[in-house]
């Protein structure tokens, strides 16, 4: 199935599964959290939608 750009969510995460592959998620909506009790920068903050669709992504750690 092709995956249609939602360009209300521009996205540069090509490793993840939902991304449409042009720049943009392919998701009606994602959820955004965080993994820090007090997150105070953007590092602390996680696309919680991310699934892996490359498994040649050797950045992401398990
Ligand atoms: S689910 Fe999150 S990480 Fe994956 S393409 Fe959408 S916005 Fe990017």
């Amino acid at each position: 199935m092709e995956k249609k750009s939602n360009h209300c969510i521009a996205c540069s995460v090509h490793q993840c599964a939902n991304n449409s592959g042009e720049g943009y998620c392919a998701l009606e909506k994602i959820q955004v959290g965080t993994h820090e009790q007090n997150p105070t920068v953007v590092q602390c903050t996680d696309c919680e939608s991310f699934v892996l669709g490359n498994q040649n992504c050797k950045d992401c750690h398990f």
